[in-house]
């Protein structure tokens, strides 16, 4: 598995905002697949990191959520992302490409609905209005 597909979708994310930010103070190429890098911590100093591209899991950064553990932290993404920029253009397209698709499979849903509705007597739609109503009231937390 590639280093975005192990890490959390928190540490995903944090790890985008990290490389849009340019967080990444400097890089370098330790061989093919491995590379050392600083980048900028929420205090004062940088966190080193080592950044193994064919073993990700053996990835190290010596900020406080990764020292000592074997995940993937937002420092590694976007040291990642900064190495890669391909790889963060592609991931940017993936995303793109399924928000996409979710606005279209909500749109169909809402139109299956739609259809449903148009099927419904009037007597039904003033039960099934009701029946909303009452339950967005309990969901608001009113009391009557
Ligand atoms: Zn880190």
């Amino acid at each position: 598995m590639s280093l975005i597909e192990l890490a959390s979708n928190r540490s995903l994310w944090r790890g985008v905002y990290y490389y849009e930010d340019g967080m990444v103070m400097s890089f370098e190429k330790v061989s093919e697949t491995i590379f050392a890098g600083k980048v900028r911590g929420n205090h004062s100093l940088p966190y080193n990191l080592i950044l193994d591209i064919s073993h990700p899991r053996k990835s190290t950064c010596t900020c406080p959520f990764a020292e000592g553990r074997r995940v993937i932290c937002k420092h590694m993404i976007a040291l990642y992302f900064t190495i890669f920029p391909d790889a963060y253009e592609n991931f940017m397209k993936e995303v793109a490409a399924w928000e996409l698709e979710e606005a279209e499979s909500k749109e169909q849903h809402v139109e299956e609905l739609r259809n449903d509705i148009a099927k419904l007597s009037r007597k039904e739609l003033q039960d099934h209005l009701l029946n909303a109503w009452l339950e967005m009231e309990e969901l608001r937390g009113d009391s009557w």
